[in-house]
């Protein structure tokens, strides 16, 4: 495999963008190397400039549940394409897709579309301020909301894979109010509670959390978590910007039958175009103008090429089909990595949800961030390479979430096994 014409690009791209990307994870820093430019996708392939072709893990990092280029939501995007781009006034998509949202989250009433997921929890922690009255929030370490000044504390995603401790140009006292707990710890989010009594406004969780890589809730964490927060007068908001229809038509919070106060949602809602959202029920969401005092706005929010990919990928998910095949296409690809790396005598901890998968080069049972940082990411950086160099294109740092599409087919799992076995030799 050649990668001349990537390497040329990249260097170019140096000149004029930071760091040659728009997004850190982009740079591969955790990996070395030099990251590759995609020409094309096409269902569970993308090709680089160099012809080279992957079965791709990444799906942008998660919206691309339907695979690349699938004819329904290109077909759905073209046609609201030809009636124009953006008009800053309402159109009848919006409806439909908050419909959507709402059929598969009932316990959301009404929805307010933003264009990013960061833009999403930002705009649902002011919310649940708002209503609450207090100021201090509870987060964990490890998850990831977004790049908002007073959620730069101990993030996950591109922050842990260049391990900062935060983020330089925010000030201290921004995130003065920002309570860090251990996930799955439910001791320390009850003593913070105690400690703080009566100032918290909200605890914001990921559920699953995906960006210290896939780690999964225990011991009835979240079920305590909804029954501390609901005892204390404390809004419980579910990040599921990732987690949101990756296992099922609905989120993690149906998987593990909790009702937050607040879900905030992104990603797969907009079928591969910029979108987020948030929602909650209404006593909480007339709180956002025009009907109520919290002010959130935005130029391009419910743009109709976004509402028409979104409404074509959650039309297309509705249904128990497609996420049986890829619920069981990802059981195989996890039982095949344990099975190969236990025969090579590879310690590995393989975590999965629905189709959110990441294989941990770890001797420890990850529970959270603190397990998460003994993963061996010199051992992943050569595992990424080798997997690249034999056609399988995973997210290039240990601390991401592999997914998989309704586009990935059993012969694919088995090339990406095959492509593992030679990684983990
Ligand atoms: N929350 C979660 C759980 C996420 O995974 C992400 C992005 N990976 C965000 C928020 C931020 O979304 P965006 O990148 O669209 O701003």
């Amino acid at each position: 495999m050649s990668y001349s014409k990537s390497k040329a690009l990249f260097e170019q791209a140096c000149k004029h963008l930071v760091g040659g990307v728009n997004s850190p994870v982009r740079a591969f820093k955790s990996v070395g190397g030099t990251p590759l430019f995609i020409k094309k996708g096409e269902g569970a392939y993308i090709t680089d400039v160099d012809d080279n072709k992957y079965i791709d893990y990444v799906s942008s990092y998660g919206p691309l549940v339907l695979g690349h280029n699938d004819s329904d939501v290109v077909e759905a995007t073209i046609k609201a394409l030809e009636n124009g781009t953006t008009f800053g006034a309402s159109t009848e998509n919006e409806i439909v897709l908050a419909e959507l949202v709402k059929e598969a989250f009932p316990g959301i009433d009404k929805v307010r579309f933003v264009n990013s997921g960061t833009e999403a929890v930002m705009s649902a922690v002011r919310l649940a301020r708002a209503f609450t009255k207090k100021n201090k929030i509870i987060k964990f370490a490890g998850c990831y909301h977004g790049h908002s000044d007073f959620l730069l504390t101990q993030a996950g995603s591109g922050l842990l894979t260049l391990s900062l401790p935060g983020s330089a140009g925010v000030p201290e006292n921004v995130v003065a109010d920002t309570i860090i707990a251990p996930y799955n710890d439910m001791e320390a989010v009850a003593q913070a509670i105690q400690k703080h009594k009566n100032e918290i406004a909200a605890v914001l969780i990921e559920p699953v959390p995906g960006n210290m890589g896939l780690v999964l809730p225990e011991n009835d964490f979240l079920q305590k978590l909804r029954e501390l927060t609901s005892s204390e007068n404390i809004l419980l908001i579910c990040d599921e910007v990732m987690s949101g229809f990756r296992q099922s038509f609905g989120g993690a919070q149906h998987y593990y039958k909790i009702n937050p106060d607040i879900t905030c949602l992104g990603k797969i809602i907009g079928g591969g175009m910029p979108v987020g959202a948030y929602g909650a029920r209404a006593e909480i969401m007339d709180m956002v103008a025009p009907l109520g005092p919290v002010y959130q706005a935005g130029t391009l929010s419910g743009n109709p090429i976004a509402m028409a990919a979104g409404i074509a990928t959650l039309k297309k998910l509705k249904g128990a089909r497609i996420y049986k095949h890829i619920n069981n296409l990802t059981g195989q690809l996890a039982e095949g990595m344990r099975r190969i790396a236990n025969e090579h005598h590879i310690k590995i901890q393989v975590a999965v949800f629905g189709s959110m998968i990441t294989p941990f080069f770890n001797e420890h049972r990850v529970t959270d961030y603190t397990t998460a940082l003994k993963s061996d990411t010199e051992k992943f950086a050569k595992f990424f390479w080798t997997m690249v160099h034999n056609g399988i294109y995973p997210p290039p740092s240990q601390f991401e979430t592999w997914f998989v599409s309704a586009k990935h087919s059993e012969k694919d799992i088995d090339f990406t096994l095959d492509a593992f076995r030679k990684a983990i030799q």
